[in-house]
């Protein structure tokens, strides 16, 4: 008899959500689930289900995997109400809220809300009710929105940072006697500003990022965030665009409100430096060998080369050999030992320093085309704005003219910075010595900037070392 009241009885469900809240004005999930908990208690409801999602913004989509359930089960008619906190936790939009009030009719689900009345979805009267309150929700969620973004715009427009004090700067608030917050403006701190100049000169010295980022963790400098330095957040500092006292809000670019730390050309050429896809950074302090991730190569495959010790316990020697398919096979020492010999041979040639000499006239004639070419995009951007040309008239125009500028936009960059070390190998009169100082990431990047590659190709006629099967090719860093 006892099953007999259960199916007498309405069953309800409760959904329950937790968006982004940095203020904690919010209820929060448990708080959330326990009103609503008590409010299917109190109409003498049979709790059939809970379903919850976390998320971060209602205003941006993300996926609701609670709720999709929930709108399944629903829609299976497992259950007869849904109870939820408030109306704006169960819908984030119109979209979703119209789609939702029609499948719930059909089903004849109705919805409980403990900050809210009761929205009966099974008539016409109560899905308008419905749509109207949910309508406030959302005007309330993009009112809040527009006013966040007014606030940023203007902020942009003067200048200044958006949020957070950003690390290189303190804050210097302006107080009325109650103390309260007139206005503030963001000034050097010559400590955090220090650290991000040092960050670029090293970068500019040749070191790479997860040096950099080693020698900031065992001088036990706090990074911005507080904790211990990892690369990526070295590399975010060392390209901000604010370093130079440039402010970005969306696409444009506005002159800060703040003192520049870092000279104007050096960020430039960090920019360059970072940019550049044959600057294999990531696990380059790892490295422990000349020729390995890429700059020496399979004369066979074209693979890259590993480095294998052979040999009998106690006599083993090392091996470059081919990764994937051990084509070739080369002793390390040997190998290295051409390629310092060779390289350090050139630089120490009276006209070494022309290596790396861009051809002037070149790059001034492919940064003039950059020039045309945006100005001819721009114009047909203007003459389709004013109608003179359609859509797809346009859209024939940028693609013709957008491979001609990527192309020429390649042309047309500035030569990458000289690794300091290049610069000493070329003054001194010694250049074995200095070769002989350098680390092993400070000697690769030497062979990165003068575009050393190394093919092993596969030695002939016995034993011993053949110079011959190994093939040395330059292609010195410069717009080419
Ligand atoms: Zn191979």
């Amino acid at each position: 008899m006892a099953k007999m009241s259960t199916s007498e009885q309405l069953r309800a469900v409760i959904y329950t959500r937790i968006s982004e809240d940095p203020r904690g004005l919010e209820a929060g999930v448990s708080r959330q689930l326990e009103d609503c908990r008590k409010l299917a208690v109190d109409r003498g409801w049979e709790l059939a289900g809970e379903y919850s999602d976390n998320d971060i913004s209602a205003l941006q989509g993300k996926a609701r995997p609670g709720y999709d359930e929930l709108m399944a089960a629903a829609s299976r008619g497992q259950f007869d109400r849904i109870v939820a906190y408030g109306l704006s936790r169960l819908w984030r939009n119109r979209k979703e809220r119209a789609e939702a009030i029609d499948a719930l009719s059909r089903t004849r689900i109705s919805v409980a809300l403990v900050k809210g009345s009761d929205l009966d979805l099974t008539s016409a009267a109560g899905r308008m009710y419905a749509g109207i309150l949910g309508e406030f929700d959302t005007a309330e969620s993009e009112i809040k929105a527009e006013r966040v973004s007014r606030a940023a715009q203007a902020r942009a427009e003067a200048g200044k940072a958006n949020g957070r004090c950003p690390y290189g700067w303190k804050r210097v608030y302006q107080r009325d006697e109650q103390g309260r917050v007139l206005d503030w403006r963001d000034e050097v701190d010559p400590v955090s500003a220090e650290v991000v100049r040092s960050i670029v000169q090293d970068l500019l010295a040749g070191i790479t990022l997860r040096a950099v980022t080693t020698r900031l963790n065992e001088m036990e400098i706090p990074s911005p965030g507080g904790g211990r330095w990892i690369p990526s957040s070295v590399r975010k500092l060392a390209l901000r665009d604010l370093n130079i006292g440039l402010r970005r809000h969306r696409d444009t670019t506005y002159p800060g409100a703040w003192e520049p730390i870092v000279d104007e050309a050096d960020h430039m050429k960090v920019k360059t430096l970072l940019g550049d896809p044959r600057r294999r950074t990531q696990r380059a302090a790892a490295r422990t060998h000349l020729l390995t991730f890429g700059i020496g190569r399979c004369g066979v495959c074209g693979g890259v080369l590993a480095v294998s010790k052979k040999g009998p316990a106690g006599r083993k020697t090392s091996l470059y050999v081919c990764k994937e398919h051990g084509c070739v096979g080369r002793r390390e020492e040997w190998v290295d030992g051409l390629v310092v010999a060779t390289v350090c041979e050139r630089l120490s040639r009276a006209d070494a320093a022309a290596i790396f000499h861009a051809d002037d006239a070149a790059l001034a004639q492919e940064q003039s085309k950059v020039v045309a070419l945006r100005s001819q995009l721009d114009e047909a951007a203007d003459m389709y704005a004013s109608g003179t040309i359609d859509r797809e008239m346009l859209e024939r125009i940028t693609a013709r003219v957008k491979p001609m500028l990527e192309a020429a936009e390649r042309l047309a960059r500035p030569a990458i910075p000289m690794p300091d070390a290049v610069q000493h190998l070329i003054d001194s009169h010694d250049s074995r010595a200095v070769w002989e100082e350098l680390s092993i990431s400070q000697r690769r990047a030497v062979l990165e900037c003068l575009g050393v590659q190394v093919i092993l190709k596969p030695a002939r006629g016995g034993p011993g070392f053949k110079p011959e099967s190994v093939e040395l090719m330059w292609e010195p860093r410069r717009p080419t």
